[in-house]
């Protein structure tokens, strides 16, 4: 405890500094966010929701509670005259030590990325509240002066009151108030009159907040509809509820891609919505990607972010699970031990992977679009999940050498195998442009062999999962020893085994130990060189993830295979023919090697070959001397 909250003893009113942070925070709400002011009420009616959710929970084994008996609702109340809003609720309340912690000087670990966000970029405010926890503080857009009063449950705490005005400080004093829960007296700036206005209040809490799960009284008029629409057939829903539901649940901005509603009594009682959002990150601020599932038993919400009735790579899914089979108390343990929530899970697990199988199916644009924000949870899944593995390899999609703009399926790609094909090929590279031009593909192009073509670095861990399909072995086209079905013309070379051989050297000695050969190769054909894997190990691919992540920043050494049949190569062995030290072909060997790293997206410094390419042009702007 600070030295400041010691002396708060006593009941007269004191000053208390906000937190640092927090002064900055409510600087900014009071000054520049004009737009999507309105939000400040469903931040407000969402806590005091929470409030709500919170006492029904404690209740369930405690009765030693004030006002055990009352009403669990919110009450609102707009004041033309007096430009004022009064927010109330039953729910667990506050003392007075809470208040003081909750309201100003306990600062979220995101109030600070929220200042930041806010400072660069104040046009939208509901962009960027509520992803941040600054919802309490919304107020400050609307307000010159806050008063809230509460009275927490525990039966001998006493009422206590926080007053604001945007300021540096809050005042805390003693409060009046005889029932359990919170009251909010806000007072209206001039500019902001417009929400002491009943209809305007009304409308903000229809479009906001309709789906709380408590009444919301105006005027003693219940406002919001509160129905849990996941426990109604949906055939009776009405198709923008589900994007209402969807918003009022995530404060997404947008409609989400797909939902899935699931409503049984039998063989367990489930009702569910589940969602899909459009977008893996929203507004201006990347997000954190976690289960937001709310999970309801008998009305209770006993869980706000369940984590555990879905397997991990839908983590990206929202929504609601409703079902009076599970037990008040869960954690991870009880998903694990309890039948029916193993049940649960499996249920909605095949289910949403079907809804996805059925998306692709039907609306394959929608699927792509699916798949650009969310493929990497599926590709983590056949990584980490064995248990989905069939379902999940449905659900996967590739760019190969055959499929254009398109994406494939591994079902697609083994009906398309030539004659003799036993393998699925596949080829690393730093993104699809540079593996189109990968010198890997020459063999298996002039065999007319579709390779399916990796760029994101989740690639490379999806391949530890994924060694095989339907029979067929994945195997990585850089390897020193493919076998491939068919046959390809042998190309011509008018190098003398001599010339080659001293350009092989040289090569060598320029390469150094970055690599461990330099051989002729016998599948190039329209790329001069390549770099191959020794061996086909299977740490192969981490090692690419290590080196990607810049772990390891020396990429491990391989072979490299030199086309004895590309004019390049036919001229620099002409060239170290005629001179052993010529400095063009020490350069050109570099070249060739980083080249081939580049294609590979394996270089760490491409800036690093710049001096070099000049002086490659500048050899190669030399006036034509006659000798060649
Ligand atoms: P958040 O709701 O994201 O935690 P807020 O700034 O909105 O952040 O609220 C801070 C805290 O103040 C809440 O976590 C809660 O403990 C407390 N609080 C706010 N409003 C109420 C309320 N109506 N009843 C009880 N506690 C509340």
């Amino acid at each position: 405890m600070s030295s400041e909250q010691e002396t708060l003893t006593d009941q007269a009113p004191t000053a208390v500094p906000f937190r640092a942070e927090v002064q900055q925070l409510l600087h900014i709400l009071a000054h520049s966010l004009y737009t999507d002011r309105e939000i400040f009420l469903r931040e407000l009616i969402s806590n005091a929701s929470d409030a709500l959710h919170r006492i029904q929970f404690e209740m369930l084994t405690n009765r030693d509670v004030l006002d055990p008996e009352s009403e669990l609702a919110i009450w609102i109340e707009a004041d033309k005259d007096a430009r004022t809003i009064t927010i109330k609720d039953s729910g667990i309340g506050m003392s007075r030590e809470e208040m003081i912690e909750n309201l100003g000087t306990i600062a979220q670990s995101s109030t600070r990325a929220f200042v930041q966000q806010a400072q660069e970029n104040a046009h939208s405010a509901s962009e960027i509240i509520g992803q941040f926890g600054v919802g309490f503080y919304s107020v400050f857009m609307v307000a010159d002066r806050v008063t809230v009063t509460s009275r927490s449950y525990q039966p001998d705490a006493e009422a206590a009151q926080w007053t604001a005005t945007g300021g540096d400080t809050f005042d805390i004093a003693a409060g009046e108030r005889a029932e359990r829960g919170t009251t909010l007296v806000i007072h209206l700036k001039e500019d902001a009159a417009e929400f002491a206005d009943s209809w305007r209040l009304e409308q903000v809490i229809k479009r906001h907040s309709d789906f709380v799960a408590f009444p919301i009284y105006a005027d003693e008029r219940r406002i919001n509809q509160q129905q849990a629409l996941w426990r109604r057939p949906s055939r009776e829903i009405e198709a923008d509820q589900y994007p209402a539901l969807y918003k009022q649940l995530t404060f997404d901005l947008d409609d989400p891609l797909l939902h899935l509603h699931l409503s049984t009594d039998a063989p367990v009682d489930l009702h569910t919505i589940l969602f899909v959002p459009t977008k893996r990150e929203r507004g201006l601020i990347e997000r954190r990607i976690e289960g937001k599932i709310k999970l309801y038993s008998r009305k209770i919400l006993i869980q706000e972010e369940s984590k555990d009735l879905l397997p991990n790579h839908f983590r990206f899914v929202e929504g609601v699970i409703d079902s009076e089979d599970l037990p008040l108390n869960v954690s991870r343990e009880t998903v694990q031990s309890s039948p029916i929530m193993q049940r649960i899970r499996k249920t909605l697990t095949s289910r949403m992977h079907k809804e996805l199988q059925d998306l692709a199916e039907k609306d394959a644009a929608k699927y792509t679009e699916f798949w650009k924000e969310f493929g990497v949870f599926i590709k983590e899944g056949i990584a980490t999940d064995y248990e989905h593995r069939d379902e999940l390899l449905k659900l996967l999609r590739f760019h190969t050498t055959q499929s254009g703009d398109e994406l494939t399926t591994l079902a697609d790609y083994k009906s398309r195998v030539v004659e003799g094909q036993q393998e699925i090929y596949y080829l690393l590279a730093a993104d699809l442009e540079a593996a189109r031009r990968s010198p890997h593909l020459d063999p298996l192009t002039a065999r007319n062999i579709e390779v399916l073509l990796f760029n994101d670095i989740m690639d490379s861990f999806m391949l530890n999962g994924l060694r095989d399909y339907e029979g067929m072995k994945l195997r990585n086209i850089d390897d020193a020893n493919l076998e491939l079905p068919g046959t390809a013309d042998d190309a011509e070379s008018n190098i003398s085994d001599e010339d080659f051989e001293r350009l092989r050297e040289r090569f060598a000695a320029v390469l150094g130990d970055r690599v461990t050969e330099v051989r002729a190769s016998k599948v190039l054909r329209d790329s001069p060189a390549r770099l191959v894997s020794s061996d086909a190990t299977p740490g192969r691919e981490m090692q690419r993830i290590q080196q990607l992540l810049g772990r390891e920043s020396t990429p491990t050494p391989r072979f490299i295979e030199l086309n004895r049949s590309h004019p390049l190569v036919m001229r620099l062995a002409q060239r170290a023919a005629a001179n052993a030290e010529d400095p063009i072909v020490a350069a050109s060997a570099e070249q060739l090697y980083d080249n081939a790293l580049l294609l590979e997206g394996l270089h760490t410094n491409p800036a690093a070959m710049v001096p070099r390419i000049y002086e490659l042009l500048e050899a190669a702007a030399r006036p034509e001397t006659g000798s060649s």
